[in-house]
C-alpha cells in the first residue's frame, strides 16, 4: 500500500549544477546535449533521493528547464504569435527570455511565493494542439530507473486562471479549447502504462473564487476522471484551504486530494466530506515552505485528529506544496553553528522526515526499528532544545517588546510636514533617489574580499568611504537635492540588517529557485531579535559630514525584513514583526541623534505578504501597519519618514498605506503613465509621493523629453506641493553610464517644468 508522497521536488541541482549548464548554454559555452545531460543526471539524482528515503509517490514533470508553466505551454500548444518561427530550445529559451526580435513573456510571482512563473498568453484565434513529448519522455526516463512516477500537471482551472489574454477578453473563454486538449494529453498518458495517477495542481482553489471559476471544476474533473479507466486523478492544492474546490471534488470521479493541512488549517472542516466520498486524502502535514525540522510528534498528533474522520487506509501522508520553495540540502552546510543546523531540514532531510512520520503514524511508535527510535529520539531532542535554547530565548526581548506602548510617532501629519518644511526647506518637486547606486565590480569586489578576511576593516572601509564621496560628488554636481550615500556596504536590503541583528542566521548553501536559472538565499530567523549595535549611524553620518545638502538615512522595513526572510515556526509572525519593529525604531532614533533629518524605511515587500484569503487581509495589514508605525515610533515630528515599495497597484491597500503615515511614500508608477496615480487623488491621499519618473529596470535612458511629459502627467493628478520626483527603484542593477545621463535628463526635467510653473 502506498503511504506517502511527495508534490514536487526542487530541481535546480544540490550545487545549482542546473542553473550552470543553463547560463554556460545561455553564453553559448555549451551545447544543449550538455544541458540535456545534467537534466537527465538530476533528475535521476532527485528521483533516487526519494526513493531511498521510501516515498512512495515520486513525481516525473516536476522538472523543467525554465519554468513548468511555460513547459504547459508547450504541452498544449499556446505559443504567442510571435514566437511561431522556432523551435525547440530556441522556441523554448525565446519564450522564457525573449530574443533580439521578441521580447520575452511576462513573469510573475506564483501565488505567495518566491518562485516566478512565465505568464502564458492566449488568444481567442489561437488554436491549441497537444505536444506530449516531454511528460511521455520524464516518465520513460523514470521507469527505466525501476521508477513508477505520478506525472504531475498544472490543471486546467489553475492554467486558465493564471494566463492572461493578449486580444483582451477573459481566458476562461477558452475554457473549451484547452480541456479538448487536456483530453487528448490524459489519453496519451493513458496509454504510457497499466495505470497511471496524475497530480493535478490546482492551487488556484485556495483564493476567493467567483462562481465562475467554482462552476468549471465540477465539468473538468467529471470529463477529466472520465478519460481512461486506468488514471488516477489527484486534485492538490496548497498555500490556504480550499474548502469550496473540495465540495464540489467530492463529487467528481477524482481518486484523491490534496491539501494543506499546514497553511490551510481550515481544510480540516472538510474532513468529513472527504471521509464520506471514500477518496483518497494526501495530507499535507511536512511544511514545503520553511527549513524547520518537522516535530514528529506534533505532526503525529495531527495525522491522528485527522485519522478520526477519515480512514487511515485512505490517508496519504505529504509535504504541504512541492518542496520546490525549500533548499535543496543541508550536506553543504558547513558554517553553520552545530546548534543551529539542528533545527533545519532542506528538501532532501524532510523526505526521510515523511518518512519517520509515515511509520510511526500506521505502524505505531513500538514498531519502529532501531534507527527509526534513534531518528524519532534525535527528532524529539531537537524540538525540545528550540524550545529552551539560549539562542534562541531572550527574556529581555521579549518583555521590552510585549509592554512596547509607542505605538506611533508623536504629531498628526499636517502639522508634523509644515514643520519639516520649514525646517528642511525643500521645493516643490524636490529631487532625490531612492537609495542605491551601481554596485559597480570593485565595489563587490571590496565586500567580498572584506567577508574573506583578505583586507582589513580600514582599506575596506576606506574604499566604501571613496564610494560615497563619488556618489555625493556626482549627486551634488548634478542637483540632486536630497542625497543618499548610496548603500555600497550592503550586498542585499535585507542580508545586510540580519547579519547585524541577533537572532538572525545565513545559510551558506540555502538556494531557492526564484526565477528561471535564478535563486536566492534568504536569511532565517531563528531567535528573538535585537539590535547589539547601531547599524546604519556610520555611514550615514559619514555621508552627511560630506555634504551641507540633506543626507537621507536608509533603512528596511519590518515587514520587508520579515518578508524575505525564512521565518521562525515557534512564534506568530506578527510577534517577529513587531521584534524588527522595536529594534528599527532604536536605530532611527540613533540616525536622529546623530543629526539626520530624513529617514528612509524601505518596505519593497509589504504588498507581497499579503494573504490569499480576503478573510485574513485585515489580520496582516493591521499588524504590518503597526510594526511599521512603530519601526519610526522614535522620529521626532520634525524628521521626516520617507518609505518606498516596489509597485504601482495600489488601488486595493490605499487606504492601508495612507495609515502607515510616512509623511513620503516614493513608488514604481513610471511604467503606467499617471494612471495608477489617479487613486491617490481619488481618495484624498495627504501625505506627500514620489511616483517614479523613469523605470530603472530597463537600462535605456530617457529623455529630458520623456521625464518632462511623464512629470506633467504626474502634475495633471496631484499638486507640485505633494510630489517628489526620483528613479522609480534603486539603482544598484545599473551602470554608471546609465546613471549618470539618467538622473541628469532627470535633473534637467525639474528645472523646466520649474520654471513653466513660475
Ligand atoms: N533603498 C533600496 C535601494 O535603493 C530600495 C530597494 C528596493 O526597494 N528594492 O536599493
Ligand atoms: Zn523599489
Amino acid at each position: 500500500m502506498s503511504k506517502n508522497y511527495i508534490v514536487g521536488f526542487p530541481r535546480i541541482g544540490e550545487q545549482r549544477e542546473l542553473k550552470r549548464v543553463l547560463e554556460n548554454f545561455w553564453a553559448k559555452n555549451c551545447s544543449f546535449i550538455e544541458v540535456q545531460k545534467v537534466a537527465s543526471e538530476l533528475k535521476k539524482r532527485h528521483w533516487n533521493y526519494q526513493k531511498d528515503s521510501g516515498i512512495d509517490f515520486i513525481s516525473s514533470n516536476d522538472f523543467s528547464l525554465y519554468d513548468n508553466m511555460l513547459d504547459t505551454a508547450i504541452i498544449l500548444g499556446a505559443i504567442p504569435k510571435r514566437f511561431k518561427t522556432l523551435n525547440n530550445e530556441e522556441l523554448y529559451f525565446s519564450m522564457a527570455r525573449g530574443n533580439k526580435d521578441c521580447v520575452a513573456m511576462e513573469m510573475t510571482k506564483w501565488f505567495n511565493t518566491n518562485y516566478h512563473y512565465i505568464v502564458p498568453e492566449l488568444s481567442l484565434e489561437d488554436t491549441y494542439k497537444l505536444n506530449a513529448s516531454k511528460i511521455i519522455n520524464e516518465y520513460d526516463e523514470a521507469k527505466e530507473l525501476g521508477i513508477k512516477t505520478k506525472i504531475n500537471l498544472i490543471g486546467p482551472i489553475t492554467f486558465l486562471g493564471l494566463s492572461k489574454r493578449v486580444d483582451n477578453g477573459d481566458t476562461y473563454e477558452l475554457f473549451n479549447k484547452i480541456l479538448a486538449v487536456y483530453e487528448d494529453l490524459l489519453k496519451e498518458i493513458s496509454k504510457l502504462d497499466e495505470y497511471i495517477t496524475i497530480q493535478m495542481d490546482e492551487p488556484i482553489f485556495v483564493r476567493d473564487n467567483e462562481m465562475k471559476i467554482l462552476s468549471l471544476i465540477k465539468p473538468t474533473y467529471d470529463r477529466l476522471a472520465n478519460i481512461s479507466k486506468n488514471i488516477n486523478i489527484v486534485v492538490t492544492t496548497y498555500f490556504e484551504h480550499s474548502n469550496e474546490a473540495t465540495k464540489i471534488l467530492v463529487n467528481t470521479p477524482i481518486w484523491g486530494l490534496g491539501l494543506d493541512f499546514l497553511h490551510g488549517d481550515e481544510n480540516l472542516k472538510s474532513l468529513e466530506l472527504i471521509s464520506n466520498s471514500k477518496k483518497k486524502l494526501i495530507a499535507g502535514v511536512v511544511d514545503g515552505r520553511n527549513i524547520w525540522k518537522n516535530d514528529t510528534k506534533s505532526t503525529n498528533k495531527l495525522l491522528e485528529s485527522i485519522a478520526q474522520n477519515v480512514d487511515k487506509k485512505n490517508i496519504i501522508i505529504s509535504s504541504s506544496c512541492s518542496l520546490l520553495h525549500t533548499p535543496f540540502t543541508l550536506k553543504y552546510e558547513e558554517k553553520l553553528d552545530k546548534e543551529i543546523k539542528n533545527w533545519l531540514s532542506y528538501a532532501v532531510e524532510k523526505l526521510d522526515e515523511i518518512s519517520l512520520v509515515t511509520k510511526l503514524f500506521f505502524d505505531g511508535i513500538d514498531s519502529l526499528d532501531a534507527t527509526n527510535k534513534d531518528a524519532l529520539d534525535s527528532n524529539i531532542r531537537a524540538n525540545k532544545s528550540r524550545k529552551t535554547s539560549a539562542l534562541i530565548h531572550d527574556k529581555a526581548v521579549q518583555e521590552r517588546v510585549t509592554y512596547y506602548t509607542k505605538f506611533q510617532r508623536d504629531g498628526r501629519y499636517e502639522d508634523r510636514i509644515k514643520l519639516q518644511k520649514e525646517i528642511l526647506g525643500y521645493k516643490d518637486l524636490a529631487i532625490t533617489t531612492i537609495g542605491s547606486f551601481p554596485q559597480t565590480p570593485e565595489v563587490r569586489k571590496a565586500r567580498r574580499a572584506f567577508k574573506n578576511a583578505d583586507i582589513s576593516y580600514e582599506n575596506y572601509e576606506k574604499q566604501m568611504k571613496d564610494y560615497i564621496d563619488d556618489c555625493i560628488a556626482f549627486q551634488e554636481e548634478c542637483g540632486i537635492e536630497v542625497l543618499v550615500h548610496g548603500e555600497p556596504e550592503r550586498n542585499d536590503m535585507v542580508e545586510y540588517f540580519g547579519e547585524q541583528l541577533q537572532g538572525y542566521g545565513f545559510s551558506q548553501n540555502g538556494w531557492v529557485q526564484s526565477y528561471g536559472s535564478r535563486c536566492v538565499k534568504p536569511p532565517f530567523i531563528y531567535g528573538d531579535i535585537s539590535r547589539p549595535k547601531a547599524m546604519t549611524v556610520d555611514w550615514i553620518t559619514y555621508a552627511q559630514s560630506k555634504t551641507k545638502k540633506i543626507m537621507k538615512g536608509m533603512l528596511t522595513g519590518p515587514v520587508t525584513i520579515l518578508n524575505w526572510s525564512f521565518v521562525r515556526d515557534d512564534m506568530p509572525k506578527d510577534e517577529v514583526s513587531k521584534q524588527i519593529a522595536v529594534a528599527l525604531s532604536d536605530e532611527i532614533n540613533d540616525l536622529q541623534k546623530a543629526g539626520i533629518k530624513i529617514i528612509q524605511v524601505d518596505e519593497a515587500a509589504f504588498k507581497e505578504g499579503y494573504p490569499l484569503r480576503d478573510k485574513k487581509i485585515k489580520i496582516y495589514e493591521a499588524w504590518a501597519v503597526r510594526d511599521f508605525k512603530i519601526s519610526v515610533s522614535s522620529a521626532k515630528e520634525e524628521t521626516q519618514i520617507h518609505t518606498h515599495m516596489c509597485y504601482s497597484e495600489f488601488n486595493d491597500i490605499i487606504q492601508t498605506i495612507e495609515n502607515m503615515d510616512a509623511d513620503v511614500i516614493s513608488i514604481e508608477t513610471a511604467r503606467s503613465g499617471n494612471e495608477l496615480l489617479k487613486i491617490f487623488k481619488e481618495v484624498g491621499y495627504k501625505q506627500e509621493v514620489g511616483p517614479g519618473v523613469y523605470d530603472i529596470h530597463s537600462p535605456r535612458i530617457p529623455s529630458i523629453n520623456t521625464i518632462v511629459h511623464q512629470i506633467k502627467l504626474l502634475l495633471e493628478v496631484l499638486p507640485k506641493e505633494q510630489l517628489w520626483i526620483n528613479p522609480d527603484c534603486g539603482l544598484k542593477t545599473r551602470k554608471w553610464s546609465e546613471v549618470k545621463p539618467s538622473l541628469k535628463n532627470m535633473v534637467e526635467a525639474v528645472k523646466i517644468i520649474r520654471a513653466n510653473l513660475k
